[in-house]
């Protein structure tokens, strides 16, 4: 489904000029962060509408011409930075005049809320004013308010561009899962659209240290802390922490349309490992091209040309390694395939949760709205 920004234009794509009216080309200022934030929101899928209310458009005290001018040059620099809008629409009234298209009541926007063909879930209006807000409201959709730092009247309190952005991004690919056995407790929580805030205690130093490749490499924020059953052995601790990871990095993903859905390899040291899949790279020696795939059928294929060693890496059972992928790739819906060479068993294995992170932020990636497969679903 379609989703929509529905957008201000002065105080909030534009700083807002002491007097309210830019009807020159030296009152336009871009409001900070905006082009990057909405760049952001655009690759996240979603389409722009402009709606505005010019106050007295189009009298003597507002002439059209000095609009224009102002107004086109707006939008071409904004179109030259890659954000276009699907619509601009513009109320030229004055609040005296009583008009039914003045913000926030609906005139401007009717043509849409009488489409059901898009996300009311999912789209936002975004304004600086108490009228945007309501007019959010008024359309059934989520509101946010900006804050123009750059503005010359004063501000209500509300969210910079890059936080807005961060915002309606992250809500949608966030997940927390908690689960108890009687072996472990498990609570593990991704957000696909945000970097750092990583945090692992599992119990198991190294295994630690390898969950923090796949979150660092992985390019989304992961915090995963484990009570298990550890004075048995690692075993559940691991196995389980895959089913749960698996599960929330699926959750996260919701819909997952505009994903990469493919991945990768790495070398580390001596030592090569590849992430790929087969459905779309048949050729095992092509080593350079290499993807796993979120395809919804888990499959686990893991080749470790050098043999992985029996033994330990501090804490963590080396036989453990594939038990962890084939957990989670089954949790996760995932089809993967893995390789390594041969070399010093610590390199294996953080060279394979290296590789496996690095082919997961390719797959998790947001590139448009579309859902990456022939067959409408994943
Ligand atoms: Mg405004
Ligand atoms: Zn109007």
């Amino acid at each position: 489904m379609k989703k929509y920004l529905f957008i201000d234009r002065d105080g909030t794509l534009v700083s807002e000029p002491e007097d309210e009216q830019i009807d020159s080309i030296a009152k336009v200022r871009l409001v900070p962060g905006v082009i990057p934030a909405l760049l952001k929101l655009k690759q996240a899928g979603y389409s722009f509408v402009m709606v505005s209310n010019q106050d007295g458009l189009g009298t003597a005290s507002f002439p059209l011409e000095d609009f224009t001018l102002s107004h086109e040059f707006i939008l071409n620099l904004l179109a030259s930075q890659g954000i276009e809008f699907e619509q601009v629409l513009i109320c030229p009234h004055k609040p005296e005049e009583n008009c039914n298209c003045r913000k926030p009541k609906l005139g401007l926007v009717m043509a849409y809320l009488k489409d059901c063909s898009w996300d009311r879930e999912q789209s936002y209006f975004i304004g600086d004013r108490d009228s945007d807000l309501q007019m959010g409201k008024n359309m059934g959709i989520k509101a946010l308010r900006l804050c123009d730092q750059n503005a010359s009247v004063p501000q209500q309190n509300g969210l910079s561009w890059q936080e807005i952005a961060d915002q309606i991004c992250s809500k949608s690919r966030i997940c927390t899962i908690e689960r108890k056995t009687r072996e472990t407790e498990i609570k593990v929580r991704v957000n696909l659209d945000k970097t750092g805030d990583n945090s692992f205690d599992t119990g198991i130093g190294f295994f630690d240290h390898m969950l923090d490749q796949i979150a660092t490499h992985g390019g989304f924020s992961l915090q995963v802390k484990v009570k298990g059953d550890l004075e048995v052995d690692a075993h559940h601790t691991i196995e389980d922490t895959g089913i749960v990871l698996g599960q929330a990095l699926k959750e996260a993903l919701l819909d997952k349309r505009g994903i990469g859905r493919f991945g990768f390899a790495l070398p580390m040291d001596e030592v090569y490992a590849a992430v790929f899949t087969d459905s779309i790279n048949p050729d095992p020696q092509d080593k350079t091209k290499v993807a796993l795939d979120i395809s919804g059928r888990p499959y686990c294929v893991l080749n470790f040309k050098g043999q992985l060693s029996e033994g330990m890496v501090g804490q963590f059972p080396v036989q453990m390694t594939s038990h962890f992928f084939h957990s989670m790739a089954t949790a996760m819906g995932l089809t993967l395939h893995m390789e390594v060479t041969d070399g010093n068993c610590h390199h294996q294995i953080e060279a394979l949760f290296k590789a496996f992170g690095r082919a997961l932020r390719r797959a998790l990636e947001i590139k448009g709205n579309e859902l990456p497969s022939s067959k409408g679903s994943l």
